[in-house]
């Protein structure tokens, strides 16, 4: 097989979930000439998994008052509003929202509610009190303060699917097992990315400028392949459960003990049938719990927080997904997005999906402009592109019914 002249590209971005359909986005238009490689699907890993919620640091302000963490994320919800409303880039408008807020409801205890006040300080996004009848159904009888906050819920499939569409042209399927190389130069750069098509097994050459690694938890295999220092990141794992069935919609976190104990948003499945994603301390409780007892914990806890709440016929499923995150000392949770720089590669992560613009705004800083004006046109139409991953409840085969004991199967 002969080698084809290499392709110059001013930025190559390794993995399309949000973080690197952003940055594709954002270097595409600051004129860059930009592709994405995708080894599985798109979004696959974390952002599919995600609740979508665009945290302006109540999370994080809940237990201490503000914090580090909650002053980097404070001004996130306005940024995503405006993306979301189309008034800057990425033009996500078109995206579908779960939700314009969250709800917040202390459980009893004056802990919990100490963490609802404290939470107003600070915070960009305050939480403001809701008067019965502006309350979801399930809260309405809730004998206990309720608030919103307008952190918004973005529904992160449709998110996905709509930056893939804008930037068809620009993502490429590879096949990351036999279709995949990189060429190193001394000074420890990336020198020629070589990728075979995964239908024809043509080879196609690269040439990047800067490599952007935006794989989430496939970075560190990434970075292995390089030759770069390893222990550079960290997986948090937390154990999810899901319900569908005769639900309310009901997108919002249940504070207990100064901690989002219990977070439920609320989608729809392919079968329009309601979808609660149910995660917060829970969640992280049950890491190492088989899936019945983490099914069992959940649905007791949703009736203690919710407890007019029918759970009648409402099936019960459960997945593990891992958070990808740069390495910190004790494993706790970084402040902020990271990136790390190793010649011309860029490791990047963004810690939680409401940072990612902070993330791009990093790498946008970060990448020197490089321009190849005798470059020839990037011309791939033949190139497999990829699609969008299934959310974990299209998925999910076995599903429980707690009431009956039943389980049953999709
Ligand atoms: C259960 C759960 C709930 C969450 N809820 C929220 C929330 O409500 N709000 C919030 O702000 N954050 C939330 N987060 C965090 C948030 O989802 C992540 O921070 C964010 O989605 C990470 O995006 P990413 O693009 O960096 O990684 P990912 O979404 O993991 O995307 C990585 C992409 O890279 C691809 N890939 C992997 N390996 C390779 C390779 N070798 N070559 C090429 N491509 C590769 C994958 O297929 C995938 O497309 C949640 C996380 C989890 C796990």
């Amino acid at each position: 097989m002969t080698a084809p002249s290499p392709l110059p590209v001013d930025v190559l971005v390794l993995g399309g979930g949000a973080s690197g359909l952003w940055i594709l986005d954002a270097m595409h238009r600051a004129g860059h000439r930009a592709l994405l490689l995708e080894a599985g699907s798109l979004g696959q890993g974390q952002t599919i998994a995600s609740q979508g919620i665009i945290h302006g640091g109540l999370k994080y302000a809940l237990r201490l008052g503000p914090s580090r963490s909650a002053r980097t994320i404070r001004d996130m919800p306005l940024r995503w509003r405006r993306a979301l409303g189309g008034e800057m880039a990425p033009d996500l408008a078109g995206t579908l929202l779960r939700s314009d807020y969250c709800c917040l409801w202390a459980m009893p205890g004056i802990r919990s509610r100490i963490g609802l006040l404290g939470a107003r300080f600070g915070l960009r996004t305050k939480p403001l009190p809701m008067p019965v009848e502006a309350r979801p159904e399930p809260l309405r009888s809730w004998d206990g303060p309720v608030a919103r906050i307008d952190e918004q819920v973005i529904e992160p499939q449709s998110m996905l699917s709509l930056l893939a569409s804008q930037h068809r042209d620009r993502c490429l399927k590879i096949d990351l097992e036999s279709g995949f190389e990189f060429s190193m130069r001394t000074d420890g750069s990336v020198e020629l990315v070589r990728l075979l098509n995964p239908e024809t097994s043509e080879p196609l050459d690269l040439q990047p400028a800067h490599v952007v690694l935006a794989a989430g938890a496939g970075n560190e295999h990434l970075r292995s392949l390089l030759g770069l220092p390893g222990q550079a990141m960290q997986r948090r794992p937390l154990h999810m459960v899901v319900a569908r069935g005769s639900l309310p919609k009901l997108n919002g976190h249940c504070i207990r003990n100064g901690a989002p104990w219990l977070t439920i948003t609320s989608t729809a499945d392919c079968a329009d049938r309601v979808v609660w994603q149910i995660g917060g301390t829970i969640a992280e409780e049950c890491v190492g719990r088989d899936r019945s007892e983490t099914i069992q914990r959940a649905r007791d806890c949703i009736l203690q927080a919710l407890p007019e709440l029918d759970l009648s016929g409402v099936q019960f499923g459960s997945y593990v997904s891992d958070r990808a995150e740069a390495s910190t000392d004790g494993g706790a949770r970084p402040d902020g997005p990271a990136m790390l720089v190793d010649a011309n590669v860029l490791t990047t992560w963004p810690t939680k999906l409401a940072l990612v613009p902070m993330l791009c705004d990093a790498v946008d800083e970060a990448i020197e402009v490089a321009s190849h004006p005798d470059a020839t046109p990037i011309d791939l139409h033949e190139w497999p592109r990829p699609s969008v991953a299934l959310p974990p409840w299209e998925r999910e085969e076995t599903w429980t019914d707690v009431l009956s004991a039943t389980v049953v199967s999709t």
